[in-house]
């Protein structure tokens, strides 16, 4: 945790307190204005994904380019990584040469954390393997917050594959921080004793919930590649159940969303769905982290 807890990095929503969240969250409305905008004009981040992405690599393109950073683009295909470089030695490498920025998506679980000590950059965990999403929690937690404008005493349940989600996994731990009272619902095979070892039905969840928070099946973390056939009937968001939620209730996923699986098909932009707003707010999200880390405020 001494590395994760060092200057100016974005590696865990554990590091974060609940003032430094609602300062981000405050941060983002603010930005939103483009006059309240800063321009880091002549600096370099550079986005290092060795995982898939659209959405978290998409919008942290467009949020370095609103404040005016050059970006650079960089994957595990093309990158001397192929060759067997470290991580370390590329963020180093691409400091050396005038990055002052980092955003990095890969695969080992704390996998950045190695690399803080010697890095004066600030560096940005995109997503590590099943560990932590952290930059996804925060624009969840914004989205969250647009709609209640409060955590305390909301019931947010967390449903899917918890056991690979890193999604889950900084969500539940800054959203039980915030004070939210938060339940899971998963199949068995995917259940997460970190989190809970009490789980309830999804048709408990959807007749309770002030928040259902989808999760995507991580077919790509799986070893064995069951069939998803009946998953929505048993697990997923039906029609049937979408009806049974509260008036106010909102409902949140990540994407990519299976359609079909975890949410039928008909409920992806449903009016309770918030799913593309949280892409939208991802943006401004995204630009409020980097000001905020930028300006040694985290
Ligand atoms: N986009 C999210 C992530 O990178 C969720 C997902 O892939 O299911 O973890």
């Amino acid at each position: 945790m001494t590395a994760i807890q060092s200057k100016r990095n974005l590696l865990s929503m554990k590091q974060l307190s609940n003032e430094q969240i609602y300062h981000l969250i405050h941060l983002a409305d603010r930005l939103k204005d483009p006059a309240n905008v800063l321009s880091y004009s002549g600096l370099f981040a550079a986005n290092l994904f060795l995982e898939p992405s659209t959405r978290t690599k998409t919008s942290f393109h467009i949020a370095e380019r609103k404040l005016g950073f050059d970006v650079v683009e960089l994957d595990g295909v093309d990158s001397s990584l192929t060759k067997g470089e470290s991580l370390y030695d590329t963020l180093k490498t691409l400091e050396s040469i005038g990055v002052d920025l980092a955003v990095v998506r890969q695969s080992e679980v704390g996998g950045l954390s190695a690399c803080t000590e010697e890095l004066e950059m600030p560096l940005i965990n995109a997503g590590d393997g099943c560990g932590e999403h952290p930059t996804q929690s925060l624009l969840d937690l914004y989205t969250i917050h647009e709609h209640f404008h409060s955590f305390r005493g909301l019931h947010i349940c967390i449903a899917g594959d918890l056991k690979h989600s890193r999604v889950a996994r900084s969500n539940a731990y800054a959203l039980r921080q915030l004070g939210a009272r938060i339940s899971f619902v998963s199949k068995p095979d995917w259940q997460d004793p970190t989190m809970t070892k009490d789980y309830i039905t999804m048709d408990e969840a959807v007749e309770t919930c002030d928040v259902l928070m989808l999760l995507r099946i991580q077919h790509e973390r799986h070893t064995n590649h069951g069939g998803t056939g009946s998953y929505l009937k048993e697990y997923g968001l039906t029609v049937e159940r979408e009806a049974r939620m509260m008036n106010h209730s909102i409902i949140l996923h990540p994407a990519p969303v299976n359609r079909g699986v975890e949410i039928d098909v008909r409920l992806v932009e449903c009016e309770k769905s918030k799913i593309f707003r949280q892409m939208t707010n991802g943006v401004t999200m995204r630009m409020a982290i980097i000001h905020a880390l930028m300006k040694g405020e985290l």
